[in-house]
């Protein structure tokens, strides 16, 4: 990784590997859990595991779009797994966590995305743990949005989240498998149906994107509905990704959540190190 080379001081993190760390690695391999924390070389691993948290990634670890900024595997999945949810159950029991975050591959080749499934996951952990919340961090859904929007329905209560990623100008490098305004479509169409629920979105910095870029994306996202923003700085996981064009400061981080406020969020988490799922339960 070229860029190693050149961190800047407040992109090195501190190690955390404590015991209780070891614990949430156990819990997770004896029952076989996938995350989105390993998956995508989260370097927040060490501090949420150390925490006792942890993102799960279900149906599968393929991915069936190839998005050049992210570390997950792509090609061509397996069925899902009916035994996951009863299988991420134990896990939540094991390690006595009351906030879960749920997130997958994106799954086109499923008629409902997957949405079934994120659906069957939280129901086996509510009757698991009936006190349990969750946040759902979804694709797109591309074809079926209403279909699968109508099938999570069933699993409500939740944060329903969905990552933006980087504004419109980038999706042709950085995301060539998605549609700027059919992820827009989809927190809409979730702000629309549930008004009561919590919408979220993800923006990572450090592509090459424009300060009036990312302006504009904050203005759709929040005219889309979203009242919850994570934005991080984008690290590049493999030398096979896209190269990080800058480092954001944590100045400017601290602008940018000021921005967002201004702009009306009122649940804003902005650092280089944030994540979608980071701190999640603040
Ligand atoms: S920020 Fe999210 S993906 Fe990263 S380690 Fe923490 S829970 Fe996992």
């Amino acid at each position: 990784m070229k860029e190693t080379k050149r961190l800047p001081a407040w992109i090195r993190k501190q190690m955390y590997y404590q015991e209780s760390f070891m614990h949430t690695e156990k819990i997770i391999a004896q029952h076989g859990i996938t995350t989105i924390c390993s998956q995508a070389k989260c370097p927040n691993r060490g501090e949420c595991w150390t925490r006792g948290t942890a993102t799960v990634l279900i149906l599968g670890e393929i991915c069936t779009r190839n998005c050049p900024f992210c570390a997950v595997g792509h090609g061509k999945p397996e069925p899902p797994d009916p035994t996951e949810p009863e299988r991420i159950a134990q896990m939540v029991l094991d390690m006595d966590i009351s906030y879960l975050v749920i997130t997958s591959v994106d799954r086109d080749d499923l008629p409902d995305g997957g949405a079934s499934h994120f659906r069957d996951v939280i129901l086996a952990c509510r009757a698991a743990n009936p006190l349990m919340r969750f946040e759902l961090l979804v694709p797109d859904f591309k074809d079926s949005q209403d279909h699968s929007l109508e099938i999570l329905s069933q699993a409500l209560p939740f944060v329903f989240s969905h990552n933006i990623e980087t504004p419109a100008q980038l999706y042709a490098t950085a995301r060539p498998g998605g549609v700027y305004s059919r992820s827009l479509q989809l927190l809409a169409k979730a702000s629309e149906r549930w008004p009561e629920v919590p919408i979220k979105s993800s923006i990572m910095l450090g592509l090459g994107e424009s300060e009036q870029q990312v302006l504009q994306t904050l203005k759709d996202l929040h005219d889309a509905g979203c009242d919850r923003l994570a934005m991080g700085q984008y690290l590049r996981p493999s030398a096979e990704s896209l190269p990080v064009a800058e480092f954001v400061t944590p100045e400017k981080f601290t602008w940018w959540e000021e921005q967002a406020r201004s702009i009306g969020f009122d649940w804003v988490m902005a650092s280089p190190f944030t994540r979608s799922s980071y701190h999640a339960d603040a």
